[in-house]
């Protein structure tokens, strides 16, 4: 066994001083193990200090993983390299959220990787580009969505994809689907809002977005107008220009409004009252190319006589044609009422008949 050659750690107190100083720079100079635990670390390791009776020094992985040990998981001694563990601990905990069915508990992810809840979860943040909760949100969403789209009712495709009543619904997703009444009420206080425009058959568009998905695409004429509308919104929200980090987004929402397709899987940062939410999910199922009532929504709802609140649902969507409430018409055939305007509506419907 070739020591290296280091005089600073020669001695078991020298050592024993760099580990109870977590001194980083005695990393790769020794290792040691915890007879109590039966894992190895590396002497800067951030994990609780053992106490010194408990610690025996290597000089090497190898050796302390012959006598027994296993590396730690929070400073990976071992050979493999430290991102690539991590990585594969990442994959593997989003592979378990999605094949639970369910939302899984911080702590109990955690434990699974052998993290800290606190470590588990920046870099679970770090590698996946999502808190835990959001992308079990995420998943679940997209189940729901996709069960809606398979033709099952809202009740059943919310109890399917996990949510176990309607209330819960709200409830769970207060920070997917829906904004907290609070925030909600708050005007946006505490949101980031990043936006970016660019051209669509109807005009100028503008794109918004939180960390979460889109949160308002609006219609118009001039970028400035837009924007104004966006700050009506959002009144407390910090609103940032996004850099080029939007852009393959605000394409992607042009895409679906210039070539409209069945539900373009967006995400979407929806924020509405469970009502409006159900309405708007409801309006997600009348296919591009068709139309319905405001009476045939409140009835899709399980809410027939709601027919007046489904209206109003439709008037208070923020997020043009991927929210398609265009394709909601009064029931004499009029068009009634769009807030991008009237005649995009009527372009919109006879552009989608085309396609
Ligand atoms: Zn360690």
């Amino acid at each position: 066994m070739v020591v290296q050659e280091n005089k600073s750690y020669h001695t078991e107190e020298s050592k024993w001083a760099a580990i109870a100083a977590r001194d980083k720079g005695a990393d790769e100079q020794f290792y040691y193990g915890v007879l109590t635990t039966g894992v190895y670390c590396r002497p800067g390791c951030p994990s609780r200090l053992p106490n010194r009776p408990n610690v025996v020094f290597f000089n090497t992985p190898k050796e302390a993983e012959e006598a027994g040990y296993r590396a730690c998981r929070r400073c990976w001694p071992g050979t493999v390299s430290t991102a690539d563990r991590m990585e594969d601990i990442m994959i593997a905990a989003c592979r378990a959220i999605e094949q639970a069915g369910k939302p899984i508990k911080l702590a109990d992810l955690a434990a699974r990787a052998g993290l800290s809840p606190y470590h588990f979860h920046r870099l679970f943040k770090k590698i996946v580009g999502l808190t835990p909760r959001r992308y079990g949100s995420t998943h679940q969403a997209k189940r729901f969505r996709g069960l809606l789209r398979s033709g099952r009712s809202v009740t059943d495709a919310q109890y399917r994809a996990g949510y176990s009543s309607s209330s819960r619904l709200y409830e769970k997703t207060d920070d997917d689907l829906a904004m907290q009444p609070k925030t909600y009420k708050n005007g946006g206080k505490g949101m980031m809002i990043e936006y970016g425009f660019g051209h669509c058959f109807l005009g100028r568009v503008m794109v918004a977005a939180t960390e979460r998905g889109i949160c308002a695409v609006e219609i118009g004429d001039d970028p400035p107008a837009l924007l104004a509308r966006l700050r009506e919104y959002f009144p407390k929200a910090d609103l940032e220009r996004a850099g080029s980090g939007l852009a393959a987004l605000i394409q992607a929402v042009i895409s679906g409004i210039d070539s409209p397709a069945e539900g373009s899987g967006l995400p979407l940062d929806i924020r509405g009252t469970v009502f409006q939410q159900r309405v708007w999910q409801a309006l997600g199922q009348i296919k591009p190319g068709c139309t319905a009532s405001y009476a045939d929504i409140a009835e899709a709802i399980g809410n027939p006589k709601a027919v007046r609140a489904v209206a109003n649902a439709c008037a208070s969507n923020r997020i043009a044609v991927l929210i398609p409430c265009h394709r909601v018409i009064g029931k004499d055939g009029r068009l009634a009422g769009y807030r991008w305007g009237a005649e995009r509506k009527q372009k919109l419907l006879a552009h989608e008949q085309k396609s």
